[in-house]
């Protein structure tokens, strides 16, 4: 059966001393708990930090991007190798903020996917519809597209430990969480593609994350749907008491 995974991303928040403060809440308020796979996104610069933080915990630590180059001259960025170096495990890739604010597309999805998974990082890939596309009846159409543009080229057993993480943008820091069917539709219909690309096996063993305005109130819900194996969290994961009951779902 597929664990399911609670990931927390903090976006552009927390400084050293804030990220320390939450984490230490956060591990003490999910000490224990086994059922869950639980990874934190922090900023590039808290990385090492929250790392020594985490010790003793089972909390995995993701970045929020990566580059695909290794190294070299490429200002500002920072390379799997790199991220692997400051602890992490994880790296978020494709995020809606970074397709719209930072150019990303299908493309560079797709190499930095690559570079991850050749670097020995686990991608959660994000993918999701605007409401414009939503309205205009492309959401599967939107979907599918940015599953076969991440994931190109890539075989069924390198791709066995992505993670997706359905997100609607619409839904993302709005407060307007989609409904459970229309999340249940959706992220159904991701297995299916990716069962079309890779067979079912790898199709059934792929966690699908939700993520959007995703809260200690409707987590449950949520995380009843068949297709729906955990969450990608924004907002209350800057919270330890928020996120913590988000992880506890189940309780
Ligand atoms: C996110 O940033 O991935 C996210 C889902 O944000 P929020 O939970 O705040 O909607």
């Amino acid at each position: 059966m597929r664990k399911p995974v609670i990931a927390g991303n903090w976006k552009l928040f927390k400084t050293k001393d804030e990220a320390l403060a939450l984490i230490t809440e956060l591990a003490s308020k999910v000490k224990g708990v086994t059922q869950v796979e639980i990874i934190v996104a922090p900023v590039f610069t808290v990385l090492p930090t929250v790392k020594t933080a985490l010790s003793g915990t089972d909390i995995a630590l993701s970045a929020q991007d990566v580059f695909w180059e290794e190294e070299g001259a490429f200002t500002g960025e920072v390379s799997p190798r790199m991220l692997l170096d400051a602890g992490c495990s994880h790296t978020i890739i494709g995020h809606s903020e970074r397709r719209q604010y930072f150019s990303e597309t299908d493309e560079t999805v797709n190499k930095k996917m690559k570079a991850s998974l050749k670097g020995g990082l686990i991608p959660i890939m994000c993918i999701g519809e605007t409401l414009d596309e939503r309205e205009g009846g492309k959401t599967f159409e939107v979907l599918e597209r940015q599953i076969r543009g991440g994931l190109a080229d890539l075989p069924a057993e390198v791709v066995k430990p992505v993670i997706v993480a359905y997100e609607p943008v619409w839904a993302i820091g709005t407060g307007k969480v989609a409904t459970e069917g229309q999340a249940q539709e959706a992220h159904a219909f991701i297995r299916g593609v990716l069962a079309d690309i890779f067979g079912r096996g790898t199709a059934d063993a792929t966690r699908i994350l939700y993520g959007g305005s995703v809260k200690p109130d409707n987590a449950k819900g949520l995380m009843a749907c068949a297709d729906i194996d955990g969450a990608l969290v924004g907002g209350a994961s800057l919270k330890g008491d928020t996120f913590a009951s988000i992880v506890r779902y189940n309780e």
